[in-house]
């Protein structure tokens, strides 16, 4: 392995990441940040600017990280920032109503027209568990499906494995996570309708809701096929439960509307995070206004938050989303640096001779290293992983940061420039051509 590397953490990253296993599990606050995936360390990051994270001993990386996500606009754009900034100057917290709740739930409301009302809460895994929770509340059923490969936060009800096959119950793929918490987690296919279309055959009376991830993105990036969200819509209406789209990733990201406005399927149900926040710890689940009336204090679903609706949050998120709403251009310049980058991942790849799949939308993309189509959850675990470690290692030792497992999604921002592209474009050459390094460093 360490042949094949080309990038190693800096001295003082790697001094930082000894601290830091000593006082956190790992050294990280969420896993997948401990480079587990790729070998070897973490770089720990200084500060960050547009498309740019420096690292602790100052090396600069141009990022398709985005923090997973959220930074639509790049890091710290100054209208963010300074709406941070006086919103702090008037009070971190409050713990009760201010107006900042209502101009942010304006926005969402008016981007997203499923969404009637909102409930703010502080992050994506608070938002699914608690839409669910609405929707079983709502229906007076158990039973939730959901697919394969998707992620909806780490909530105990999603923990879950797809037994070997799709009609079977789910196993527990957490220790802590009980038989009896995801016994009413039914598992489908991704990108396949029959296999919910038998669930509900089956368990079609007990099933509360459908969640899912309209594009999937925590499998690399695997869009909808045709018909696939129409399809989920349909079996909802058939057997009255709700269709729960989990935009916590597409939402403001791959349309102003998110996914429901870009594949024209509307949600009972849509829960919301990362751009949302804009960089601030911030989800929401809303739909539906007979539905979110069920939600205590109005209704009997009980579901509340300390730090909920947090001026500083809601000051982050609000800046975001009015830019996205004011630019109008905005969402065509995104597509335009999506489908550049999307091209220089192939174009790269090609000239190396390495096989590639490049699944894109929007500003929000995945590669294979396989021949493709990549539209299953089971295309993408076929794909030769092994390659990703390498082109990892490669990529950082040239200055572009993605993100450390081969099972996330890539995100261009509105700072990644034409220019930030080109050079990104050099980098990628030379990881792929690294990459056929790759059998025979492993068994030197
Ligand atoms: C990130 C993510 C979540 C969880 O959000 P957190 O803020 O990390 O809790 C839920 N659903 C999807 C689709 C996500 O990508």
């Amino acid at each position: 392995m360490s042949d094949s590397r080309e990038w190693e953490a800096g001295m003082r990253s790697v001094e930082l990441f000894e601290q830091a296993v000593k006082l956190l599990p790992g050294g990280v606050n969420s896993p997948v940040r401990a480079f587990n995936a790729v070998g070897g360390q973490p770089f720990f990051v200084d500060r960050a600017q547009g498309p740019y994270v420096w690292d602790a001993d100052g090396n600069r990386y141009i990022d398709y990280v985005c923090s997973w996500g959220p930074l639509i606009l790049g890091h710290s754009p100054p209208d963010v920032v300074e709406a941070v900034i006086s919103a702090a100057r008037k009070g971190t917290s409050f713990g009760a109503p201010h107006e900042g709740e209502i101009t942010l739930a304006q926005e969402v409301c008016r981007m997203m027209p499923s969404v009637e009302l909102v409930r703010m809460v502080n992050s994506g895994t608070e938002a699914t568990m608690s839409a669910v929770r609405l929707a079983r509340g709502f229906t007076g059923r158990s039973k939730i499906v959901k697919f394969e490969g998707c992620y909806h936060g780490h909530a105990d009800a999603f923990l879950i494995k797809a037994g070997s096959g799709a009609a079977t119950f789910g196993v527990p793929n957490s220790p802590g996570v009980t038989e009896n918490t995801v016994s009413d987690t039914l598992i489908a296919t991704y990108n396949d309708i029959e296999t919910v279309a038998e669930q509900f055959e089956a368990h079609g009376d007990d099933i509360a809701a459908v969640i899912v991830e309209p594009v999937a993105g925590n499998m690399g990036c695997v869009p909808p096929a045709d018909g696939f969200l129409e399809g989920l819509r349909d079996l909802c209406d058939k057997y009255e439960a709700l269709l729960v789209f989990d935009e916590v990733i597409t939402g403001f990201r791959v349309a102003r509307g998110g996914a429901q406005e870009r594949f024209g399927v509307r949600a009972d149900l849509t829960t919301l995070g990362k751009v949302l926040g804009g960089g601030l710890p911030v989800g929401a689940y809303g739909g539906r206004a007979d539905i979110m009336a069920k939600i205590s204090p109005v209704g009997p679903v009980y579901q509340a938050g300390t730090l909920s609706g947090n001026p500083l949050a809601m000051a982050a998120g609000l800046a975001t989303l009015r830019r996205l709403n004011d630019d109008p251009s905005i969402y065509l310049r995104l597509e335009d640096m999506g489908r550049k980058m999307a091209q220089n991942l192939e174009s790269a790849a090609r000239d190396a001779g390495v096989p590639l799949t490049v699944n894109r939308v929007g500003s929000m993309l995945g590669f294979f290293f396989n021949e493709g189509p990549v539209d299953s959850y089971e295309a993408v675990t076929a794909s030769d992983s092994n390659k990703f470690p390498i082109f990892f290692n490669a990529l950082l030792g040239h200055g572009v940061s993605i993100a450390p497992s081969a099972f996330e999604s890539l995100f261009v921002s509105d700072a990644h420039t034409d220019e930030v592209l080109d050079s990104t474009a050099t980098a990628l050459r030379i990881a792929f051509e690294k990459t056929l390094e790759a059998p025979r460093a492993k068994g030197a």
